[in-house]
Order: C-alpha cells, then sequence, then structure tokens
C-alpha cells in the first residue's frame, strides 16, 4: 500500500447534486466509542451544517448494521438511539424515523443482499466456497508454518460449473466470495489521505454472503450506501483497509463509488489505540459520570478538526457554523482526559445557567438516593435549596456526578459521622472550642441564618470577645454544619443549609466534644 496526498478528487460538494447525504452506521454490539461519537458528530455537522451552508439539502441518516449475530445484543439499539439523542445529534432517516430508502435495519433488508451476493456470481465477480471450516483452518496453519501471511487459497475460485453444481445438489454448505482481480491496482481516493494504491495480488477474496444466508459487513454496507444514494462515507481510519474491496465492490456492480473520508485515529494518552485500559471509552460512561453533551461534543470536535490556533469553546451552534471537512487533518489526535475535564468544567463553572445545571444536577441527585424524585419538579420544596446549594458549588464541580458528594450536608437531615478531631482546629483546645460552640450557640439564638450580614457580625464579634482569629472559630462552625473542612463560603453555607438543620448540627457537634472532653479529663 503506498499513500500520496493529492488535491481532493472531485470538488468536495458535488455543485450539480441537489442533496448531500451521509450516514452513520454502528454494530450494535455494546456501547458506542468515543470514536463513534466524534464519526457521528462529523457526518452530522457535514450534513447539518457544511452542506446547508453550500445551500444543499443535508440528510444524516442512521442505519443499523446488524448482521453479524454472534455480536448482536439487542439492547443496545435502543441505546444507541438514546446516547445519540443525549449527544446532541438529530437524524433524519433512520430505524425509528422511517424515510424514502427503509428499511434502515440491515437485518431487515437479506433478501437484497442475497440478490446482489447472486448477482455477482452470475457476473463472474464472485464464488461459491465449499471450504469446511476444518479445511480453513489447515490453510491457515500451513501458512503460518511457511511465514506467509493467513488468508483464503482460492482453492474454490477454480471449481468447475458441474463440481458447483453437484456440491449445491448435495446441499453442502457453502458462502459466497468476491473475486478480486488476480492483477492489477485498486486506486482508494480518500479525501482526508489522499490516494492509497493497493496491489490485488495483496488483497484476498473477502466472504460477502455467510452460509446462514447473512451478508458480512462489505456486502451489506457497499449495498446499502448505494441504494440509500449516500453520496460521503465519513468513518473511522480502522476502516481503510476494508475501502479497495469496497472499490472493487462498487465497480463489479456497476455503481460510483461515493466519496470517502477517513477520519484521524484516536489514541491514548502517550499512543496506542484508545482502550478500557486508560479509562472510560463509552459515550455512555461519560454522561454516566456527568460530563454535559455540549462539553463531550466540543471536545470531540477537536479531535482531528479545527478551526483556527486558538478558539476552543464551541457550541453546537457555532460547529453547525464553522465546521468544514477540509479542515479535518489526517494527522493522529490524542483522547485527553484531563482536557475533556477541563471543558466539562468551563460548561458547568461559566457557560451554563444556573436553572439549567440545576436542572442537570438534580437527576444525579436522585440517583444517589439524596432527594426524592419528586424533586426534580421545580415546584418540589427541595428544588430550590438544590439550586441553592448548585449556585455555591458551582465552581468547584467538574462533573455533575460530583455533586452527590459535594451536595450531601445540603440536603440530607443527617450528617454522615465525621472525625470529631476536625472540629479543633490547631493550636486550639477541645474544651476551648466546646465553649466557642456553646457561645455560637447563644449567639445565633433567635438569628435567621438567612440574614448573613447579621449572622456574620455576630460571629466575628464572639471571636474577638473571645480572642479567637476568625479561622478558629469559623472552622468549628463549619465543621459542625456540613462534616467537613471545606465548603463554600460559611455564611451562604449556613443559609443554604437553614435555621433547623444548623442548630441541630451545632447541638450534636457541642455533644461531640463533650464527650471527647469528658473522657479527656476521665482519663487524667
Ligand atoms: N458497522 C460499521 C461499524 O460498526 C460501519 C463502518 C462504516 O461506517 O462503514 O462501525
Amino acid at each position: 500500500m503506498s499513500a500520496t496526498a493529492t488535491a481532493p478528487i472531485a470538488p468536495l460538494i458535488d455543485p450539480d447534486a441537489p442533496a448531500v447525504r451521509v450516514r452513520f452506521a454502528p454494530s450494535p454490539t455494546g456501547s458506542l466509542h468515543v470514536g463513534g461519537g466524534r464519526t457521528v458528530l462529523f457526518n452530522w455537522l457535514f450534513a447539518h451544517g457544511q452542506a446547508k451552508r453550500e445551500g444543499k439539502q443535508g440528510a444524516f441518516i442512521l442505519r443499523i448494521e446488524d448482521t453479524d449475530q454472534k455480536r448482536f445484543v439487542p439492547a443496545s439499539v435502543q441505546g444507541i438511539f438514546d446516547i445519540l439523542t443525549w449527544f446532541g445529534v438529530t437524524w433524519d432517516e433512520g430505524p425509528d424515523k422511517g424515510g424514502p430508502y427503509g428499511p434502515y435495519t440491515q437485518s431487515e433488508r437479506t433478501e437484497r443482499y442475497r440478490a446482489h451476493a447472486e448477482q455477482l456470481v452470475a457476473s463472474g465477480h464472485a464464488y461459491r466456497c465449499f471450504c469446511s471450516p476444518e479445511r480453513l483452518q489447515q490453510v491457515r496453519e500451513a501458512q503460518q508454518a511457511r511465514g506467509q501471511a493467513p488468508g483464503y487459497d482460492r482453492h474454490c475460485r477454480t471449481l468447475k460449473p458441474e463440481e458447483v453444481a453437484a456440491k449445491l445438489a448435495a446441499g453442502e454448505s457453502h458462502v459466497i466470495r468476491f473475486a478480486i482481480p488476480l492483477d492489477g491496482e485498486t486506486r482508494v481516493f480518500d479525501l482526508i489521505r489522499g490516494e492509497i494504491v493497493y496491489q490485488n495480488a495483496n488483497l484476498e477474496d473477502l466472504v460477502l454472503l455467510k452460509s446462514d444466508g447473512y451478508p458480512t459487513y462489505h456486502l451489506a454496507n457497499v449495498v446499502d450506501d448505494h441504494q440509500m444514494q449516500i453520496t460521503h462515507i465519513m468513518r473511522g481510519d480502522e476502516w481503510i483497509p476494508t475501502a479497495p474491496l469496497h472499490v472493487q465492490l462498487y465497480g463489479a456492480f456497476g455503481w460510483e463509488v461515493p466519496i470517502l473520508a477517513h477520519m484521524p485515529l484516536i489514541l491514548a494518552p502517550g499512543g496506542g489505540k484508545l482502550s478500557k485500559r486508560h479509562g472510560s471509552t463509552a459515550m455512555e460512561e461519560f454522561r454516566a459520570q456527568g460530563y454535559l453533551p455540549e462539553a463531550l461534543m466540543n471536545y470531540l470536535a477537536l479531535l482531528g478538526w479545527s478551526y483556527d490556533a486558538t478558539t476552543e469553546i464551541f457550541s453546537k451552534e457555532d460547529l453547525l457554523e464553522k465546521f468544514t471537512l477540509e479542515r479535518v487533518s489526517p494527522s493522529p489526535a490524542t483522547f485527553d482526559y484531563k482536557k475533556l475535564l477541563w471543558f466539562n468544567q468551563q460548561y458547568i463553572n461559566h457557560i451554563l445557567t444556573l436553572d439549567d445545571l440545576t436542572a442537570r444536577v438534580v437527576p444525579f441527585l436522585i440517583a444517589a438516593g439524596l432527594v426524592d424524585p419528586a424533586a426534580a419538579d421545580p415546584a418540589h420544596p427541595d428544588y430550590a435549596r438544590i439550586r441553592a446549594a448548585t449556585a455555591l458549588l458551582k465552581d468547584r464541580l467538574e462533573t455533575l456526578a460530583q455533586a452527590s458528594d459535594l451536595m450531601g450536608y445540603f440536603l440530607r437531615d443527617e450528617l454522615d459521622p465525621y472525625d470529631p478531631a476536625l472540629l479543633v482546629p490547631k493550636k486550639t483546645e477541645p474544651a476551648q472550642v466546646l465553649n466557642a460552640l456553646v457561645a455560637v450557640q447563644q449567639t445565633l439564638n433567635g438569628v435567621d441564618v438567612a440574614d448573613e450580614a447579621e449572622v456574620e457580625t455576630r460571629l466575628r464579634a464572639l471571636a474577638d470577645e473571645r480572642g479567637l482569629k476568625t479561622g478558629q472559630l469559623f472552622m468549628p462552625i463549619r465543621v459542625a454544619v456540613t462534616g467537613r473542612d471545606k465548603s463554600p463560603g460559611l455564611f451562604e453555607t449556613l443559609r443554604v443549609i437553614g435555621n433547623e438543620r444548623v442548630r441541630a448540627r451545632i447541638a450534636a457537634a457541642i455533644e461531640l466534644l463533650r464527650e471527647q472532653v469528658g473522657a479527656a479529663v476521665a482519663g487524667d
């Protein structure tokens, strides 16, 4: 294989064609990899952004490629619809939407693939192969022993018609294989990679139709892309090795090859393929961890595409306005978890409105059991408290899921047990803190904690009176009401926790300290 970067073979968008039609064609075998998320995004942006900007109808088609029955995970079809909807892309035609070229699920189109495989047998471009799995295994082992690359040895390609007829009459199980030309070369024109030339002698006679009558990916994919009038095939780089066979198939059918554009690889931090070993890889995992679809979209858009050397934040609308396939680079992109987290933080801290952020935090709190499912209703009494807590904590949130850890003390009646030693700051003694908290209790008596200014004035005066640094007084209060030594500003924290819980928690801390001081006295 050799690659040469050449100018695009045709205008990127045919000026005479009324429509640009692209597709995302996932195999429902589990969750959607972020690489797939990036592929969907670029297809969608090309159809709904670039093509429409150029005055074309831009159609984005979702097709389910479920012909590999061994790897099929039925629930993942719905999973794909759900995660794409969450991600924020919309398809114009698809299994759930219908459209003029349906059905859009390959298992419902098997008759077409069978007919097309037979057509290629009839035209001499394909042949029936009766080789048993055992024979194929022997061939592979012999090739390995000779140090050759494994591949089908074309045993059945030269069967005589009467031999084929006899095997068929005897009901022998068989597959249909494509007959790759034995010499010459196959040229693949890729919009991003340039021209790639393959020597046919190095290509294999791959299976098109399996013995169970199901097509392989190659046959189904090519037939569908043609029948669905796909103009541009944009997919992951890992599909490049299949492109020469596909180009051959288009030729054998007498069809025009759509424009091919293989997206750059996504590498793991430090190189290599991005896999579970490096961290989350599925879109569903990022959703569950509280990444925002906007942040993930923004980040994935920049894996292989850039607008200029500096702009990083792109809303969905910005991307629709600015994305061009011409600016997708052939160089691999590295998946940087920290950078993704940074984008998420930007959206949480600066970009979403407080109401929007609150609405997205609530499901995580419900899932963690911190609030009742009814709290999702803005009219629910807990909602206002969640909103207030979100306002205080949003600058500390990197993901929505962190909210359940950070917001417990705002939302639960009882605090999680905490270490009483936290109540006693450096250079103070438990007895001293105990006295101070009793004084705090008295100072706050009758004061509404919603009146932050009044609470602050009183507590500062108390610290003065006791000869304590403010930190020495405020830290025990903070720990008493939150169970932690870190929280947002003390007075706003008290306000959101509310009168009743503040008082109960200070009383509980006093009890804890009494036990401690009592134990110390008893131990003297
Ligand atoms: N079904 C293939 C996949 O799962 C589609 C590849 C292509 O876009 O041609 O990725």
